[in-house]
């Protein structure tokens, strides 16, 4: 498939019909790439196959703008997924890494870098009282549930469908993001008694919380929960739903993992947390995305008397070779401290002018349409009323969103491929990005209604 042939969007300049002809050098590498590696891509998101047609390979990020391999240029809504949230290369990062690399840049020993990190990410979230630095949301998701079981002597984990938290054996089901995407209920490879021991439940039902813990509640290590659902769509807590995960999971002797690898810090100062309020205290939190300014970096931390099983003080194994990697960590703590009150304020007032945009534009050509929020983050989805669950987030028009996306990608602006993932904006988006964005939404809408 190339971009979509119904395409009206400003700057179209007609629609090449070969496979790639709209993007000669990304449809190049995108061969080289396939040829040594499965779908020629890293992270299956990132193959269009949500959206079809070629996948761009970027060049160069500056600012709110990505240039791809054929010299276009887009206003970056995507931002790494998340991590670029000052946009790239912002030059308090830049200085950060370079002043680091001039040192050396990993040495396989403590260092100074790590210990200022997890400091800062203490100091901002406040029940997170001792905290190990990682190097993906995976590995941070994964060794907070080891360490629940650890913590519990309890086997069995509670996860919430379309919440994503990783590629985690045990949460790799009805999982979001990719999988979402790809409309796999699971992925081969993962033993059947391994997701067994993870039990799926509808996200924001109380009645299944309390169903599921009167049940098993005595074999149940923890719930693990996106803070704000962000992996299949932004689908943000229902009232109370926090407060009943705390109250259930307390009564019956669980953990509360409160999954804020997409929120951290990219929410408010103290992510979904801070963004809620205090009452709703996790006993164990991750992060990942913003914390690592767009290099691997992430973490989890929560109870002092939690982390204290963590080798080498107690029994629960954890490590990583290039964990708390002082390059990494440079990245990550200089984009924390510039994360203050007037980013946030940016981020909000930016993402609603392209939501409310966005909005109209569907309107005016008729397109069902809902945007949902977390904070600064939002999604578009292809259909009318709420979404509160998995199974509403999957029953839209993904063909409609696909006309959408190649209209935007022609016109110059990067969306996510892909109708289940949220937009993210950046401290760099200014007035000519949001502008740029702005000019390309009534071509898109156009052709999501043209279908
Ligand atoms: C991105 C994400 C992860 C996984 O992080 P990786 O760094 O991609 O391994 C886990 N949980 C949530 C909520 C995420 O958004």
């Amino acid at each position: 498939m190339t971009s979509d042939p119904t395409s009206t969007a400003p700057g179209t300049s007609g629609t090449p019909g070969a496979p790639g002809a709209d993007a000669p050098a990304s449809a190049a590498l995108l061969a080289r790439a396939r040829a040594v590696t499965p779908g020629g891509v890293n992270s299956p998101v990132r193959a269009f196959r949500a959206v079809g047609g070629t996948p761009r390979f970027m060049v160069s990020g500056e600012g709110a703008w990505l240039t791809d391999a054929d010299g276009r240029r887009y206003v970056d809504l995507v931002c790494s997924w998340g991590p670029m949230i000052l946009g790239h290369r912002h030059p308090q990062v830049v200085a950060a890494v370079e002043a680091t690399t001039a040192r050396g840049y990993s040495f396989g020993t403590p260092s100074e870098n790590e210990v200022a990190l997890a400091e800062e990410i203490v100091a901002r979230v406040e029940p997170v009282e001792q905290v190990r630095l990682v190097s993906s949301g995976t590995e941070a998701t994964m060794s907070a549930i080891r360490l629940a079981r650890g913590f519990t002597g309890r086997s069995l984990v509670v996860k919430f469908a379309g919440h994503y938290h990783g590629h985690v054996d045990s949460l790799l089901v009805s999982a979001g993001s990719g999988i979402a995407t790809l409309a796999l209920p699971d992925s081969a490879g993962v033993p059947p008694e391994m997701a067994a021991e993870t039990l799926v439940l509808p996200y924001n039902d109380v009645d299944a919380l309390e169903a599921v813990f009167a049940a098993r509640g005595p074999d149940i290590a923890c719930v693990i929960t996106e803070a704000a659902a962000g992996n299949m769509g932004v689908v943000p807590p229902a009232p109370g739903f926090t407060e009943a995960l705390r109250r259930v999971t307390a009564a019956h002797g669980a953990l509360l993992v409160s999954d804020e690898v997409m929120t951290g810090f990219r929410v408010s100062r103290a992510g979904w947390w801070g963004h809620e309020g205090a009452d709703v205290r996790p006993d164990l939190l991750t992060f990942g995305k913003v914390m690592g300014g767009g290099f691997p970096a992430a973490a989890f931390g929560g109870r002092a008397d939690v982390m204290a099983l963590l080798a080498p003080e107690g029994p629960v194994y954890q490590a990583g070779t290039l964990s708390g990697n002082p390059v990494a960590t440079a990245a990550g703590l200089a984009t924390l401290l510039a994360c203050d009150d007037a980013l946030y304020a940016h981020l909000g007032s930016v993402s609603r002018t392209i939501a409310d945009a966005a909005s109209a534009a569907l309107e005016a050509e008729g397109v069902a349409h809902r945007v949902q929020w977390a904070g600064s983050m939002f999604s578009v989805f292809f259909r009318e009323g709420e979404v509160v669950t998995y199974d509403d987030a999957r029953d839209q028009d993904t063909a409609a969103f696909g006309r959408f996306f190649h209209a935007m990608l022609e016109a110059g602006v990067y969306l996510p491929p892909s109708a289940f993932e949220s937009w993210f904006v950046s401290g760099a988006h200014d007035d000519r990005a949001v502008e740029h964005v702005l000019a390309a939404l009534p071509g898109a809408a156009r052709a999501a209604a043209a279908g």
